[in-house]
């Protein structure tokens, strides 16, 4: 089948050339339509040549800002075999970080979009289910190749695929793809899933909970944390489903306060307690607003964990973000008891390092107090980077000694 042709204009193919994977829509110069193509519609796969016609990759188009997201830099058919390849480098580094096939952690990011080759598709794995995230049409389009290609790389391995993608695919496209089922074996109930993450149990609900079912992506920090708490008073704010705090009271903590302005999440959190530590009676959860908790408290914590949603989703909203993790920060900063600890995250991808750092700078010196850096913390390895991608890092986190 003939594909359209985007021709980029001249001097506009160095950052494909680079393999970074997005042609923006300011780089073309014309589309060609040979015999039989019809003009690209969203979601369509076209070729990229540069100016003077050479072979640049092959993606998928869309018509947002970013034209092409790049699928392939060799001249390649998009097909089963395509997905299955890229499933198998994925697998394979999933093995290579002791991830795949682990008893103490049965749930994990399979492909990490760009960082995986793949932009646009997110898939997370919960024991034996796939749960497929599309973030464009064109991958949306591509659910049964994807859903084949899974089949054939994890084998028995794999007894559902459930697609979450109503809400990360533009809006005028997610109603043609309803979340639900793409392929389930006869024997594999529906609903949800008891799953491992370093020996703590989690219960994800794919169908109502947010994101694919659960923050894969704080395992590791979830990690770190439990080396300050013992014998200390945590507070865990926009907790969601408690992944901070099973951690923190396996670890031995004096008390726990969970905090998410989601009833749903609360309920989640309690659920997810109640199966590691049924007899707890240190934990508390609490449907509020951060901030208004924060302000209305006077209690003070030994260690504070501050993990919002992304602030910024678009660079028209930086400012007022930056203002927002600010005050956030400032207020909890307060609330700390000498000697004690913080974390703190933003998993706003326009926010960089430097600048996270130094709006966290600025609310220490708001709210007065010493702060030294102990650690800096990020996604895990199961959300790679692509190098030629520096977009794809998102999650960045500090945790701050407080005097
Ligand atoms: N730390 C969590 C993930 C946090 S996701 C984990 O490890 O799983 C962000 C959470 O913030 C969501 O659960 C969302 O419901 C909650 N949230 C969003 N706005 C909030 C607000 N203003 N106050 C409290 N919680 C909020």
């Amino acid at each position: 089948m003939s594909l359209p042709i985007i021709i980029l204009r001249p001097k506009r193919e160095a950052s494909i050339q680079r393999k970074h994977p997005w042609v923006f829509s300011g780089a073309i110069l014309k589309i060609i339509l040979p015999e039989e193509a019809n003009e690209p519609e969203e979601g369509d796969l076209v070729k990229v040549l540069d100016s003077k016609e050479k072979y640049l990759g092959i993606g998928h188009w869309g018509t947002s800002s970013i034209a092409v997201r790049v699928l392939s830099f060799k001249e390649v058919e998009i097909d089963t075999a395509f997905f299955e390849d890229k499933f198998q480098s994925a697998l394979k580094l999933r093995t290579a970080i002791q991830l795949y096939g682990q008893k103490q952690t049965t749930c994990f990011r399979f492909i990490h979009a760009e960082g995986d080759g793949l932009p646009g598709l997110i898939i997370d794995i919960y024991n034996d289910v796939a749960v497929v995230q599309a973030h464009s049409k064109g991958m949306a389009n591509s659910f049964e190749l994807i859903t084949n290609a899974l089949k054939l790389v994890l084998g028995k391995k794999l007894q559902a695929v459930y697609s979450k993608s109503e809400q990360t695919l533009p809006k005028q496209y997610a109603k043609q793809f309803q979340d639900g089922y793409l392929w389930k074996s006869d024997s594999k109930k529906d609903g949800k899933e008891l799953v491992k993450e370093n020996d703590f149990i989690f219960e994800i609900d794919w169908v109502l909970g947010q994101k694919t079912g659960f923050f894969i992506d704080q395992r590791e920090n979830r990690n770190s944390l439990q080396k300050y708490c013992k014998g200390k008073t945590v507070l865990n704010t926009f907790c969601y489903s408690g992944g901070f705090s099973v951690y923190a009271i396996g670890a031995n903590a004096k008390s726990v306060h969970s905090v998410d302005s989601s009833a749903k999440a609360i309920e989640l959190t309690d659920r997810n307690m109640e199966l590691n530590f049924p007899e707890a009676k240190n934990h508390s959860a609490i449907v509020q607003d951060t901030f208004s908790f924060l302000t209305a408290s006077e209690a003070i914590y030994d260690v504070i964990i501050l993990d919002p949603p992304a602030y910024a989703k678009s660079k028209s909203a930086k400012h007022n973000a930056i203002q927002g993790y600010r005050r956030l920060n400032e207020r909890a900063l307060r609330m700390i008891s000498s000697g004690g600890i913080l974390f703190t995250f933003s998993c706003s991808q326009i926010i960089h390092r430097k600048l996270f750092e130094d709006t966290i700078t600025a609310a220490a010196i708001d709210a007065g107090r010493s702060v030294r850096i102990l650690e800096h913390l990020s996604q895990p390895a199961d959300h790679p980077v692509n190098i030629f991608h520096p977009e794809g890092e998102y999650l960045k986190g500090l945790v701050l000694f407080v005097e």
